[in-house]
């Protein structure tokens, strides 16, 4: 798969192909700039590929699909809703929500560990319990393939490191494929089945590193000698690009 901007004088991504399997949770590791966001958004319809093809559930992507849902670093939630109602937004939008759409958004929150908060405005909420309440509402779509584009990165380490080993055990739970973008080495490895290696621009999947740990996976993983081979691995085919 190929994207370029501005005529074509921008090369975003080149020669970008990937399979992922169903269920798989992959993370899209690179420096700032290779493309990784613009990747994202070619999945989930956002942004029309210069050239090649992309599939999802063996159809042809043509523009947003309701079994694709993406997530940003930023939760915009809406702020004179509770956290439930942000939640059903999405059902609202393909209809009016009934009590099945309500106890599945209060069930989602939960999910979240948010269940206490599930009445309560953005403006109440820490950064991390927005980005989980934005995590529920990602789920409350229906959709079975997530887009994450750094979805903690604006959040402190101890939050994001935190949110991490809950994303990994709602993902599992739910079953999702998951695509999920970060600049961190670290991150992406603890959380992967496979990390796809993204070298600068033009934007090259440059190598597929598989993540044998077994699940599931506690924090401490990180700092065992398996680990650590992992991150060179990754590291060396960044080439000082951290
Ligand atoms: P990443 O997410 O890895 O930081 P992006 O996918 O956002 O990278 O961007 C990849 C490259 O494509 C960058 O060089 C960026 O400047 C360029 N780019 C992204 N979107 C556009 C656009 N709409 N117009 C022109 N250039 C763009």
């Amino acid at each position: 798969m190929t994207k370029t901007f501005a005529n074509g004088s921008v090369v975003a991504l080149q020669g970008a192909d990937f399979d992922v399997r169903p269920g798989e949770f992959i993370s899209l590791v690179g420096p700032s700039g290779c493309g990784k966001s613009t990747l994202l958004r070619i999945v989930a319809g956002l942004l029309e590929s210069s050239a090649g093809e992309l599939s999802v559930h063996g159809e042809s992507v043509t523009g947003p699909r309701s079994d694709v849902a993406m997530m940003f670093q930023k939760p915009t939630l809406l702020a004179w809703r509770t956290a439930v109602e942000n939640v059903l937004l999405p059902s609202e939008i393909s209809g009016k929500p009934g009590p099945a759409e309500r106890k599945k958004a209060l069930d989602l929150l939960e999910l979240a560990g948010l269940k206490d908060f599930a009445f309560s405005f953005p403006s109440q909420l820490s950064g991390g319990m927005q980005q989980r309440v934005a995590l529920a509402r990602l789920l409350q779509t229906g959709a079975d393939v997530l887009l994450l584009d750094e979805p903690f990165g604006a959040l402190d380490e101890f939050t994001r490191e935190h949110l991490n080993v809950e994303l990994m055990r709602i993902t599992g739970e739910v079953k999702s494929t998951t695509l999920f973008v970060t600049h961190n080495i670290g991150e992406a490895i603890f959380l992967a089945d496979r990390v796809f290696v993204m070298t600068p621009r033009p934007g090259q999947i440059a190598k597929i590193v598989d993540i044998p740990l077994p699940r599931p996976r506690d924090p401490s993983i990180q700092v065992t000698p398996e680990f650590n081979e992992l991150v060179a691995e990754v590291r060396a085919t960044l080439g000082g690009h951290p």
